[in-house]
C-alpha cells in the first residue's frame, strides 16, 4: 500500500466522497467530509463560484483511477500491472480490476473486520499478526484465492485490540464473498466476489478507458 504523505482527508474532499482511508474517524462527526466538503485550497468553499469549466472525459478518467488507487492504497506501477494482468484475463476488463484489488490480503483483513482500514490492515499484516493458511504472511498486496484462510496469528490473539475485535465481531457479519468467525478470529475467502459484491462506489469502466486512450 502507499503511503500517503500528508493529510489525506484531503484526498477525500478532492473527490467530494468518504475513501475511509482513516479508520474510526471516518464514521464520526470529526469527518472531514461532514464538516468542510469542498474542494481543498486557499479559496475556501466558493472557490471558482460563477466560472464555467468544462471537465474533460480525460479528467473524469484519471479522478476515478486516482480515487481508486487510494481507496485501495495501490501505489500507480503496481496498479498498472494489475490493469494489465485484468486485460489478458478473459472477462470484463474493469470488473477483473476490482477483483484483483479486492482479492489482496490487505484488503481482506479490513473486509474481515481485523481493521478499520486498509492502511491499518497492511500494518497488521507487516508487524506480523496475520497468518494465510496457517503461515504468517508478511506481503500485504498477496493476492488471496477461494479456499484461503485468514487468521489472526495465536501468539497475537490475547492482545487487547485483538480481545475488542473479536467481541466487536461476534455482533458483525463481512463481505458475502467471505465467511467469518469474529469470536476466534479467523475468517476464509469463500468466492471470488462479483460485480455487485464490491460496494466500492468507482465507474471501472472510466479506468479502462484511461489505460486505453
Ligand atoms: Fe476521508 Fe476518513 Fe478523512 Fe473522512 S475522516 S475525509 S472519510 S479519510
Amino acid at each position: 500500500m502507499a503511503r500517503t504523505i500528508g493529510p489525506v482527508c484531503r484526498l477525500c474532499r478532492r473527490d467530494s466522497m468518504k475513501l475511509y482511508l482513516k479508520g474510526d474517524r471516518c464514521y464520526s462527526a470529526k469527518c472531514a467530509i461532514e464538516r468542510r466538503n469542498f474542494a481543498p485550497g486557499q479559496h475556501g468553499p466558493n472557490a471558482g463560484a460563477g466560472r464555467r469549466r468544462k471537465i474533460s472525459d480525460f479528467s473524469l478518467q484519471l479522478r476515478e483511477k486516482q480515487k481508486t488507487r487510494r481507496i485501495y492504497g495501490v501505489l500507480e506501477r503496481q496498479f498498472r500491472r494489475y490493469f494489465k494482468d485484468a486485460t489478458r484475463q478473459s472477462g470484463v476488463t474493469g470488473q477483473t480490476l476490482l477483483q484483483f484489488l479486492e482479492l489482496r490480503l490487505d484488503n481482506i483483513v479490513y473486509r474481515l473486520g481485523f481493521a478499520s482500514s486498509r492502511k491499518q490492515a497492511r500494518q497488521l499484516v507487516l508487524h506480523g499478526h496475520i497468518a494465510v493458511n496457517g503461515k504468517e504472511a508478511s506481503v500485504p498486496s498477496a493476492l488471496l484465492k477461494p479456499g484461503d484462510a485468514v487468521s489472526v496469528l495465536e501468539a497475537s490473539r490475547s492482545s487487547p485490540y485483538f480481545q475488542a475485535i473479536a467481541k466487536e465481531l461476534a455482533n458483525r457479519g463481512s463481505a458475502s464473498w467471505l465467511s467469518v468467525n469474529g469470536p476466534n478470529l479467523n475468517g476464509a475467502v469463500v468466492s471470488i466476489p462479483s460485480r455487485d459484491q464490491i460496494d466500492t462506489p468507482v465507474k471501472e469502466q472510466l479506468i479502462v478507458e484511461y489505460y486505453s486512450r
